[in-house]
């Protein structure tokens, strides 16, 4: 940060919120990647980033991962992951004609989805999936029913559905949108199709939701919010959006390079959050650099505490076992949630 003596004395206080930082289904691709390393031949290959942060890329890639976009970069019969953002059947059906070890990471709330979508299809419904078209999770999504399916962003859509049936007609929700927003287009979607079906609940993960909980808190109390998390990472856009709705300047970061002391400018008291991809040492690093220049104390605010665990992959588990490895033992070692690049 330059410029510091512009604000510095004016901070008091940094405010965290909680939860913040890697869900379950990060938390599980991770693992998945870095056992993978330990008991597949090599070389591993990942297609796509296998979660939305280019330091837990990069910390991966270090390790011996090698990333790629599409399959066709990946040679016949080698081991590929799949991200957690999930992926169409097509991709599933060219690994399987192409003889590649599959390792799937898809989060199981993701797969929930899918799931969903297929039951939708096969029931003959139209399905409109709220969510945003270019993201990994939504063009995974559609491919299971890309027939059937509609994408909509926003309830503006809602009015240039053309479906064939009006009355037969399924919504689903990408799952990390913004909790206000998902409502918005869904209530739009059921005045313009009052026969409509959807899940018993939408499809917005509980760490999205937890997250989202978390900053409108900490944006009731502070002047301005820092959400640390990858230009793409959806998730984390969300977080700096559900601020500047409570009417709290919010700004996202990649890390703490990226502060920009004008934002701090007069302000008393600074949030701190993070996407479910950032892992927590971008966290610390931001703070350090805020005390670095301030005299600011530090407060967490926490508004739930999370204890969800997802299981790894069967065949992974069992190659780890075949290998006299396990994810428990191998977690002693550091991993790319504890490692902080050079
Ligand atoms: S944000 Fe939610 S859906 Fe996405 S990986 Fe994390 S737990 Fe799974």
């Amino acid at each position: 940060m330059t410029n510091a003596a512009a604000t510095a004395m004016r901070l008091q206080e940094i405010v965290l919120g909680g939860p913040r930082g890697f869900c379950a289904g990060v938390d599980r691709a991770i693992d998945i990647v870095e056992l993978a390393l330990e008991v597949c031949p090599h070389p591993v290959y990942v297609r796509k980033e296998i979660v939305h942060n280019r330091h837990v890329v990069e910390a991966l890639r270090a390790k011996g991962a090698h990333f790629v976009d599409e399959l066709d970069e990946v040679p016949d019969e080698a081991t590929v992951i799949f991200s957690a953002h999930g992926i169409s059947p097509a991709v599933r059906d060219e690994a399987e004609r192409r003889g590649l070890r599959v390792i799937d990471a898809t989060c199981p709330l993701v797969t929930k989805v899918h799931l969903e979508a297929i039951r939708y299809a096969r029931e003959g419904y139209s399905i409109i999936l709220v969510g945003h078209a270019d993201h990994d999770e939504v063009v995974g999504t559609m491919g299971e029913a890309p027939d059937r399916m509609f994408v909509i962003a926003d309830p503006a859509d809602v009015d240039r559905l053309a479906v064939p049936d009006p009355d037969k007609v399924a919504y689903l929700t990408q799952t990390t949108l913004s909790v206000d927003d998902t409502r918005d287009c869904i209530e739009a979607l059921r005045r313009r199709f009052p026969k409509i079906v959807g899940p018993a609940k939408d499809d917005i993960c509980y760490a999205t939701q937890n997250r989202q909980a978390a900053v409108k808190t900490v944006a009731g109390e502070v002047d301005v919010l820092l959400v640390i998390g990858a230009a793409n990472s959806s998730n984390a856009n969300r977080l700096v959006e559900v601020s500047r709705v409570k009417g709290t300047p919010s700004y996202l970061i990649a890390d703490k390079n990226d502060i920009q002391p004008e934002w701090l400018e007069g302000a008393a008291r600074v949030g701190v959050t993070a996407g479910a991809s950032t892992p927590e040492f971008l966290v610390s690093e931001v703070v350090e650099e805020l005390r670095r220049v301030h005299t600011a104390k530090v407060r967490e605010v926490r508004v739930v505490d999370e204890d969800v665990r997802f299981g790894l992959p069967r065949e992974l588990e069992d190659m780890a076992k075949s290998a006299g490895k396990s994810a428990a033992t191998r977690r002693d070692a550091p991993t790319a949630k504890s490692e902080s690049p050079a």
